[in-house]
């Protein structure tokens, strides 16, 4: 017997990412975003997951953002003013996926 695969993509949900439209990093570069880069210096790593978190710490969609990490789950960068590591560790909780960034 031979299973059947649908080649056939899930519709587009632009709904479930409208939040983004309103997030304070809107239009911004995303390399403000995505610190993990190995090959900057851990004090630039530092200062660049610090200025994103504080970015993200204003916005008015970090919860929804987090959600959507979560979700993914992302695993890299800064969402939802949270690291992937920290992203882990919150997925690693029980009930996890409903809190917010520690
Ligand atoms: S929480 Fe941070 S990463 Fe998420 S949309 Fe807002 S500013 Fe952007």
């Amino acid at each position: 017997m031979t299973a059947r695969v649908s080649l056939q993509l899930p519709p587009a949900r632009l709904e479930a990412y409208s939040w983004q439209e309103a997030g304070h990093c809107r239009g911004m570069d995303s390399e403000k975003f995505f610190t993990d880069d190995r090959d900057q210096t851990q004090k630039r790593r530092v200062s660049r997951t610090r200025d994103a978190k504080e970015l993200c710490s204003g916005c008015p969609v970090i919860r929804e953002c987090l959600e959507h990490a979560l979700a993914v789950p992302e695993n890299y960068g800064i969402w939802g003013g949270t690291t992937a590591a920290e992203r882990q560790r919150l997925l690693l909780r029980p009930a996890a996926a409903t809190g917010t960034a520690a």
